[in-house]
Formats: C-alpha cells, sequence, structure tokens
C-alpha cells in the first residue's frame, strides 16, 4: 500500500461525525493487530466476523480487495502481506458495515447478504428490506 493511499485512509477517518458514531447501535469490533516485519497480523478476525455475523472468507475477500494485497486466514487470526495500522483496518470495517450489515432502509444490522445471478443484495430480517448491494 502506498503511503499516499494510506493518508487518505486517515483522513477519510476523520471525517467521520463523532455525533454518528455515538449514536450507533450496532457496534463494530475493534480491531486488534500488529506488525511483525512486513506482515500485518488481526488477532481478533474471527471474533470480529461472529460479531458482524459475516463469512470470514466474505471479510477477507473485501479487506484484501480494499487494501490490495494478499491475506490468509490462520486459526482465530488473519496475516496480510503489508503493513497496516489499526486506524487502517478500523475504517475498512467501518466501510464493510456500511456496504454489507447495515440495513440502509432502517439503520438496522440484522441482515444478510444474498447472491443473485451477478448481484449482491442485502436482505435485512428487521424490516424486511431487499437492497442491492453497489458492489466495486
Ligand atoms: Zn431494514
Amino acid at each position: 500500500m502506498s503511503k499516499q493511499y494510506s493518508k487518505y485512509l486517515e483522513r477519510a477517518y476523520e471525517k467521520i461525525p463523532k455525533k454518528i458514531a455515538s449514536e450507533e447501535r450496532f457496534e463494530i469490533p475493534v480491531p486488534s493487530s500488529a506488525i511483525f516485519g512486513p506482515k500485518t497480523i488481526v488477532y481478533n478476525f474471527s471474533e470480529i466476523c461472529q460479531k458482524m455475523n459475516r463469512d470470514p472468507r466474505q471479510l477477507l475477500k473485501f479487506l484484501t480487495k480494499e487494501m490490495a494485497t494478499a491475506g490468509s486466514v490462520d486459526g482465530t487470526r488473519v496475516i496480510f502481506q503489508g503493513k497496516f495500522n489499526d486506524q487502517t483496518i478500523n475504517q475498512l470495517l467501518h466501510t464493510y458495515c456500511d456496504r454489507f450489515i447495515i440495513c440502509p432502509i432502517c439503520k438496522r444490522p440484522d441482515t444478510r447478504v444474498e447472491r443473485e445471478d451477478r448481484f449482491l443484495f442485502l436482505i435485512c430480517d428487521a424490516c424486511g428490506a431487499k437492497s442491492s448491494i453497489t458492489s466495486p
């Protein structure tokens, strides 16, 4: 990951209004990570997936794509190639939640992702809404 991209993510993180973050009913797990040489380990990856109620492979696919790197699950941890700080990973988890978890209609996290042909939909169990996911 380039320095510039990392800076961009940091700035994006700062732009999240504190008010909205504190009003969230759904708490996004905070990543616990450390950088070892050229790699970054996220220790609580399986816990994050459990709290988000998402398939670890789905989340890993999203993260590696956004971080433009490779990663592999190792037990309850995930190991990424490259150096990424907590804030970067944290920001990406927020992006993931906005796109793949929080229902855009009722703002609740009681959703699941379903695939139809090439398209992904967010099905909300709380309000019954079916929203298309604009996946890059
Ligand atoms: Zn809903």
